[in-house]
């Protein structure tokens, strides 16, 4: 039986994985050392330059990361993965990778605050143009392709709009001029979507979520989905890579150039703890996603509640891309309106359980208000199209019992006066 036909909770525990070599190890030694050691400088310079495997100086790799990768990319089907310092280190890289000065992306509209931040504010000073587009519009994608067009940007559920665009449909309007397809699977890792499979060619995550899960490392990984035919026109600064590498063209330039001279390396503790973490991957997703499910169907429910969304709820506009795409299961991410920005704040500082937190994807139930922190650098407009109103908190449901969590929120929502 090949590791491929295995299902998803054998392998978040045996893909990709042995025993370490030396002692039988089960879980992975932390090699925290920053270089390593060779016989003679023969043996030195033949893995500096790339003629035998080996590890030189841990920026550039170091065992505990390479187990952390391979496993990443055995479980989003690649051909090669990149663990980066954070999310955001993983997809400014892979943005430097594929554009330079004068180039242009395209991203949703509804993404992250901090990747928003880099695209709008941090890459329009170093010359790369970031046009946006509404996340769920396939045709406005097609139109925003032209010459200078390096990648489209997609996130599987914008956050907090809590929208679902439709993978498949996007990539094939990259794919029809030949643009690379960037999927950030972060919020729903590849428990509930493998983005290659709909036609993505890279997948970056925030392992700060839910693959490390306890909320412990910052970090982050880039995957080669390993579709993308690199010797082209629109890449031609990876002639050179892909001349020697063939379809590894990216991937060897993301490693061997990018990642390299950036710096944005992950550290072999976190490299880890990220391991650890993902071998619940699957258990934890599965709680977390029928959590969910059940805290939306309450808050809908509940009279306070202005608008709830969760693309597991059948009312929500996207519930049928949702349920195609993730196979049933609908993520953590809730959003919901109340009265006012009073009665948010007021439901927070009255939860006893439910943590204030600027995070998602951790075992405990998280809460924020987004129009107050991570999208306040947002103008009225950006706030809009990302779906944020003052009167919006965002839940991570966790894995508690979930009796607990809608007891506490109940509790809460009474005490604000809703
Ligand atoms: C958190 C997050 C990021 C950024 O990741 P960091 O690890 O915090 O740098 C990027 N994309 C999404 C969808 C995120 O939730």
């Amino acid at each position: 039986m090949s590791k491929d036909d295995l299902h998803i909770n054998t392998r978040v525990l045996h893909d990709a994985w042995t025993a370490e070599a030396v002692t039988g190890a089960t879980a992975v030694p932390i090699f925290q050392s920053t270089a390593f050691a060779y016989e003679t400088a023969r043996g030195l310079e033949d893995v500096f330059v790339g003629r035998d495997a080996g590890y030189v100086y841990s920026r550039m790799g170091n065992p505990t990361l390479t187990a952390f990768e391979r496993r990443m990319n055995a479980l989003e089907g690649g051909i090669a993965a990149i663990s980066c310092a954070s999310g955001m280190a993983a997809i400014s890289s892979v943005v430097l990778a594929l554009a330079g000065a004068g180039d242009e992306i395209i991203s949703g509209k509804s993404i992250f605050g901090g990747t928003y931040s880099l695209f709008h504010k941090t890459l329009s000073r170093y010359g790369i143009v970031t046009r946006f587009v509404e996340s769920r519009d396939v045709d406005a994608y097609r139109k925003a392709i032209n010459d200078k067009t390096k990648l489209i940007f997609v996130e599987t559920i914008g956050n907090p709009m809590i929208d679902v665009p439709d993978i498949r449909a996007i990539a094939e309007v990259a794919h029809e001029e030949n643009v690379v397809l960037v999927v950030d699977n972060t919020v729903t890792t590849p428990v509930l979507f493998r983005p290659k499979e709909a036609g993505a060619d890279i997948v970056v995550h925030s392992t700060s979520k839910f693959i490390n899960g306890h909320g412990n490392a910052i970090g982050g990984i880039i995957i080669d989905c390993g579709s993308f035919a690199w010797a082209c026109d629109r890449y031609a600064h990876l002639t050179d890579f892909s001349r020697r590498f063939g379809g590894f063209a990216f991937a060897a330039f993301l490693r061997g150039q990018i990642c390299r001279d950036i710096g944005s390396v992950m550290s072999p503790f976190n490299a880890f703890l990220m391991t650890v973490g993902m071998e619940t991957l699957a258990l934890r997703m599965q709680r977390h996603c029928s959590n969910a499910m059940k805290v939306a169907e309450y808050l809908e429910k509940h009279p306070a509640a202005q608008e709830v969304r969760y693309p597991g709820l059948q009312k929500h506009p996207d519930h049928a891309v949702s349920f195609k795409q993730f196979g049933g299961m609908h993520g953590s991410l809730i959003a919901v309106r109340l009265e006012s920005r009073y009665a948010c704040f007021g439901c927070m500082d009255a939860l006893k359980i439910v943590q204030k937190v600027a995070n998602l994807g951790d075992v405990r139930t998280l809460v924020i208000h987004p129009a107050s922190t991570f999208c306040r650098e947002m103008n009225v407009e950006e706030r809009v199209a990302c779906g944020v109103s003052d009167d919006l908190l965002r839940f991570s449901v966790g894995i508690e019992d979930v009796n607990d969590i809608i007891d506490d929120v109940d509790k809460a929502l009474g005490v604000a006066g809703c």
